[in-house]
């Protein structure tokens, strides 16, 4: 699942190749995608320029000049693809936007669960998500007073989307063990230090991953966790092997030695 890292590398690859550029046309080559496109959405997006891309939590949206929006979702799978009008379609190519000057971004999943939709000017989409998890004015007050009362682990509240925007099993359990902080602390219960010392684990470890994969798409080595995926091995902060439980179904990767 792309978490925000992945989805803003995926963002700033689409914005370097369409932004500014004109729509010939778009082509859907899914009916998973096909059933959510009326013909008019398809005819709305023509001609139009792309003025801007933007992220919110894990969706990509391309800003229109007539101030339609369309709405990019990977899913589990998705990328992009940037390539000419002329080449045969990559495998797995579900939506594809041809610009007027050749240029083609080609949404490629072989699972085809990402999802695409056309909303007009006078019906924008919205989204039901707390603040960015990167949000640069998000204070440790403010995290708690989204946080309070809830009797929920910390760890599933980090994954649930309408507290915090963009954090998924991975970078949920980085953040926690940068902060130093049990997974299966009760959200409502941690203290306002605490609190601190977690939101500037959120932003280490979303940097860290943003910088990674900015270096991981140009060729470079991919991202090492400091906690994730690593099951039995030493602690890269004290040694003790990392331990996993299950909360909500998912995995958590944790150090029983340094997470209090
Ligand atoms: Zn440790």
């Amino acid at each position: 699942m792309p978490e925000l890292p992945e989805v803003e590398a995926a963002a700033r690859v689409a914005r370097r190749a369409v932004v500014g550029r004109t729509i010939d046309r778009v082509v859907i080559g899914h009916p998973s995608i096909a059933r959510r496109w009326s013909v008019s959405d398809r005819r709305r997006c023509h001609g139009r320029r792309i003025v801007a891309l933007t992220r919110r939590g894990k969706s990509q949206l391309l800003h229109l000049d007539d101030g339609g929006t369309l709405v990019v979702h990977f899913r589990l799978d998705g990328d992009w693809v940037v390539d000419r009008a002329g080449d045969a379609l990559p495998p797995f190519a579900r939506f594809a936007i041809r610009c007027t000057d050749g240029r083609r971004l080609v949404l490629v999943d072989p699972r085809a669960l990402s999802t695409v939709t056309h909303h007009p000017a006078a019906a924008p989409p919205t989204f039901a998500l707390g603040p960015e998890a990167d949000d640069p004015t998000l204070t440790a007050t403010g995290l708690r007073a989204r946080l309070v009362g809830r009797r929920t682990s910390i760890k599933s509240a980090l994954l649930d989307q309408r507290i915090l925007a963009g954090l998924g099993n991975i970078y949920a359990a980085e953040a926690l063990w940068r902060a130093r902080l049990d997974p299966r602390r009760p959200a409502g219960g941690l203290e306002a230090s605490e609190l601190a010392r977690l939101l500037r684990g959120i932003r280490a470890a979303l940097a860290d991953g943003v910088a990674h994969l900015g270096r991981y798409r140009t060729g470079g080595r991919t991202v090492a966790w400091r906690v994730y995926d690593r099951a039995g091995a030493p602690c890269r902060r004290c040694r003790t092997p990392i331990a996993t439980l299950s909360q909500g179904g998912r995995t958590t990767y944790w150090c029983p030695g340094c997470q209090r």
